[in-house]
């Protein structure tokens, strides 16, 4: 059987990249030393939906929405009944509504009809799920039931790329990588730490490497964010060049700020 390896756009060799790694997470944990899941639930159903729900949305707005949708629908079997218009009208502020809408119903059927009502803790069956991938189920695994599993979103993929940590642009083949150079315990904490530090400092348009805490460790700091082996990356994966702020990349894309953002949570369909 091979050695699983990782490929790093530096060249810098696996026993580098793991000692630079652990002082990234050091410093991190330092930072955020609560790594809880900030969307708010009572149980695995709850996040569930709540991951769901924070797709190209903000965790306080999936906050506000919430315990009004938990007080109307409290079990999979509740949700698995909904009527669609009315658990839209619900979820409206949220965004992509009606995708979410049709994802939360499908999936409740689904746990009913295969899962007895609960939400299953293998990724195996998370899968099966309607709107969940790899990263909505590992936000489960590590959020709720404790199974460490490494998030690959928006911000994890840009901060494990201009740190070096992978020279992969897919998803899963980045979440591959960072479990080679992470020791397990410390996947979902990670995961959490790097989302909060690309929301704050590492984010994608204005990357702060002067300020950042990371600089020592981060082959990206002297190219202020934008390292060449991430030249041919799509939008928002480089840093903004001088004269463009985040307002105008913005209106060029037709974006608005709240659209702009991105969450922690899966893309509506499958993530
Ligand atoms: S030095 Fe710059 S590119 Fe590197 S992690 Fe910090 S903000 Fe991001």
């Amino acid at each position: 059987m091979s050695t699983p390896t990782v490929r790093l756009p530096t060249g810098e060799s696996i026993g580098a990249a793991r000692r630079r790694a652990g002082q990234i997470v050091a410093a991190l944990k330092r930072r955020y030393p609560d790594a809880r899941v900030p969307l708010h639930h009572e149980n695995a159903f709850q996040l569930l939906v709540a991951t769901i729900l924070s797709a190209q949305c903000t965790d306080a707005m999936v906050n506000r929405v919430t315990p009004v949708l938990f007080a109307r629908y409290r079990t999979a079997r509740d949700f698995a009944a909904a009527r669609p218009r009315d658990l839209e009208a619900l979820i409206r502020p949220t965004g992509f509504f009606r995708q979410k809408t049709k994802a939360i119903i499908g999936a409740s059927r689904t746990l009913v009809e295969r899962f007895g009502g609960e939400v299953p803790r293998t990724m195996e069956d998370l899968l099966t799920l309607d709107g969940v991938g790899r990263k909505t189920a590992n936000v489960i695994l590590g959020g709720f039931y404790g199974t460490p599993g490494v998030v690959v979103d928006t911000h994890v993929r840009r901060l494990s790329q201009r740190l070096a940590l992978t020279g992969s642009d897919e998803p899963e083949r980045i979440e591959q990588d960072l479990m080679l150079l992470i020791p397990r315990r410390a996947w979902s904490a990670l995961s959490l730490r790097l989302i909060f530090f690309g929301r704050e400092v590492c984010t994608a348009r204005s990357p702060r490497c002067p300020a950042c805490p990371l600089n020592r460790f981060c082959p990206s700091a002297k190219y202020r964010g934008a390292p060449p082996w991430m030249a041919r990356r799509g939008r928002g994966q480089t840093a903004r060049r001088p004269g463009a702020g985040a307002a105008a990349g913005r209106a060029r894309s037709g974006r608005t700020a709240r659209t702009a953002r991105t969450p922690a949570g899966p893309r509506p369909k499958r993530s």
